[in-house]
Formats: C-alpha cells, structure tokens, sequence
C-alpha cells in the first residue's frame, strides 16, 4: 500500500498553488467572501454591536477612548482559505481542507495601530505589555474629563462579549454562538464562520521578530530576503489571554505574516502541509489535539532547515513534521516561528501533552490508511457558501 500511496501522491502533486487560474472554479471563493461577504457581516454585525451599552466596551467611564460603542472597520478572510492551502486537488477534483471560514474583524480602536504607552499621545489607546510574553493589556485613552487616575483597560474579555453578543442578535433564533478563545463562532448553511476580532499594533510596541528573523541563520535559503522584505509589519492582538480566567490580557497574532509566509513556501512543502491538513480533516475528533497551527509552525521551522528536494517524498516528509512535534511535544516547546521566545504550545500541562502525544501516534499509525482511503474514494468538492 506504500507504494501505491507514494504513487498516488506524486501523481496529484500540483506545483503550483490551486488557483482559478486555469478556468476551474475554485470550491471557495476568496474573492466573494473577502468582498461581498465580508463587508455585510460587518455592517450587520455593527449594527448589532451599537445596541451593545457603552459599558461593554471597557470599564465603565464614558469618556475613555474609545468612548461608547466597539465597531468594526474591516472584515478580512484568513485561516487556511487565505493561505491557499485551503484545497486540495485529486484526481481533478478540489477538496476543500476545512469547511469553516475565519473573519478577522478590525476594531475601530484607533486610527493607526497602537504604539507603546511611552509612545502615545495620553488621550490615544496603546498597548502595554504583561508579565507573560506574548500577551499585552489595550489601554484606553484618558481624556480631560475622566477623573479616574491612570488609564484604564479595554479588556479581550468586554470586547468578547460585545461581539458575542452582537453575533447572538445576528443570528436571532439560530442556536447561540460559541466562544473559543479569540474566535466567536456561529453556524450557517456553509459551515461554521469564525469572528475574530483584532487591534493593530506597531510591531515595534510589541516584540523584536523581524530582527530577530532576520538574523536567524537559513540553511535553506529560505525564507528569502524577498519574502521577509514583503511581510506585513503590523502585528495583530487578539482578545484570548493566557488562561481562560484572564479577562484582561490580549494575545500577540502572527496571522497576517503566517499567511505571508505560507503562500511563500516551496510547492512541495506547501503540498506536505496541506496533506497534513487533509489527514487531519478525515479524522476531526480524533486529531482535534494535534492543532493545525502546530503543523504549520514545524512545517516553517523545517522549511528553514531543509532543500527543496528533502520535501519532494512527501510521505517521509509528513513523517518528518509528525517527528518534529513529536519531539516538541517531549521538550514541552515548540517556539514560535516569528518569536522563538514565545511557546507555541500554550499552557503545557502534562495532561495536555499527554492528550497531544496520543494524537501524533494516532496520526503516525493512521496516515497511510486514511491517505489510501482518501485518494481511492474521493468525494467531489463541494462549494462553500456563506448565506
Ligand atoms: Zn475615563
């Protein structure tokens, strides 16, 4: 079965990105989503989200700033959609790699993203940063007439609720959303959309990971000066703090740069990542644990290692990302790719990677079987719809 696997994946191998390039509609349709879909769910969702009291917004002074209500400025799609490995071809088909779209809603919180509070006007929003890496606390600004001392937080909790609650207005009588982590979550005829509201802030108020980027040695060549040239510069917090009771703190996001960096990669490691994706989507539950990001970020690091050629056997080279985590997974890190200083594998508990060993051994035992089934069964693609 090996062989005929190796076969089948070689013979499906697509050099360049699925694209509409070559006049086959694509199963998802980043154009429409990004803007037709995307512009209505935020105005709906502004709507709703003026209804939500001021309060919400932040601790309760009403002249803060930003004052009264949360909108939103944009509505952005990212995730795997964004990245290009959202499908894969088989066989001429398209098969859609996840089913759920992430909207990555801006918040109006300021005009330009935050600077540090050393670099802020009083009266402007800023970012500060916490006691745990990686996470910052929004501050408002303080106007003239707050009489409160210092400035107070726009906590990712308040944000979280308004747009919760916002998204329960949206779909009145529809089942309530779900909340994980930053993402508010509800359902529709296409599958899930994911809200994830975001702030911009200067990557120099946050951490030095350009630099650091930079500096780092490639063996491979890769990422090249080109491609770290043209990365976004502005980082993105999002309201998930380091533990589920932390309401204040919010999360530094790559998402912007990930996406980047994905679309980036050499064909054949981008094809090893989206089988990887393919695997993990036959068996959702069972490999809920081993979390897409933690594919990814190894498939990044092993792409600053690796030529080209160690990536064209894809079978070993999803056996090599597998091994990769595996032994992160025995580290109790997997470093960030854009700041080796922050852990990737939040809160590592023993019961956590205990759950997430299990996971990789299930995905190493299964991967040939769930391929073969995959290639030699194969369901056409199905469009996805958002309304
Ligand atoms: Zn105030």
């Amino acid at each position: 079965m090996e062989r005929e696997v190796r076969h089948l994946l070689r013979f499906n191998f697509q050099p360049a990105p699925a694209s509409s390039a070559d006049g086959r509609p694509e199963p998802v349709h980043l154009q429409v989503l990004n803007e037709v879909h995307g512009p209505t769910l935020r105005r709906q969702l502004n709507r709703h989200l003026a209804e939500v009291p001021a309060a919400a917004g932040g601790e309760d002074c009403a002249h803060c700033h930003p004052a009264g209500r949360l909108q939103i400025r944009s509505a952005t799609i990212s995730g795997s959609v964004a990245d290009r490995v959202g499908w894969l071809s088989l066989h001429g088909h398209r098969l859609p790699l996840r089913s759920d779209n992430d909207f990555l809603l801006e918040l109006d919180v300021s005009r330009s993203p935050l600077a540090t509070e050393a670099a802020a006007a009083e009266g402007e929003p800023c970012v500060a940063p916490s006691a745990v890496l990686g996470y910052y606390r929004v501050l408002r600004g303080r106007r003239l007439r707050c009489s409160h001392p210092g400035r107070r937080d726009l906590t990712a909790g308040a944000v979280r609720r308004a747009l919760t609650e916002a998204v329960r207005r949206h779909r009145r009588g529809e089942g309530p959303p779900t909340v994980n982590g930053p993402a508010v979550t509800f359902c529709d005829a296409g599958g899930a959309v994911d809200c994830v509201p975001c702030v911009a802030v200067c990557a120099s108020a946050a951490v030095p990971w350009l630099a650091e980027l930079r500096a780092r040695p490639r063996p491979s060549g890769w990422p090249e000066d080109r491609l770290l040239a043209r990365l976004d510069r502005t980082l993105l917090l999002v309201p998930t703090g380091p533990h589920a009771e932390d309401d204040r703190l919010w999360r530094l996001s790559f998402s912007r740069q990930e996406a980047q960096l994905v679309r980036g990669l050499p064909p054949s490691a981008r094809y090893c990542l989206m089988l990887l994706k393919a695997v993990k989507k036959e068996r959702r539950d069972r490999l809920a644990n081993v979390s897409s990001y933690y594919l990814k970020t190894c498939v990044l690091w092993m792409c600053q290692q690796r030529q080209e050629t160690e990536w064209r056997d894809s079978l070993a080279a999803m056996d090599a990302v597998l091994e990769m985590l595996r032994q992160a997974v025995d580290d109790k890190v997997l470093p960030s790719f854009f700041c080796s200083e922050i852990n990737v594998l939040r809160d590592p508990t023993d019961e956590r990677l205990a759950d997430i060993r299990r996971g990789i051994r299930y995905f190493q035992e299964e991967m040939l079987n769930l391929l073969h089934e995959m290639f030699t069964s194969l369901r056409p693609a199905k469009p996805i719809t958002l309304e």
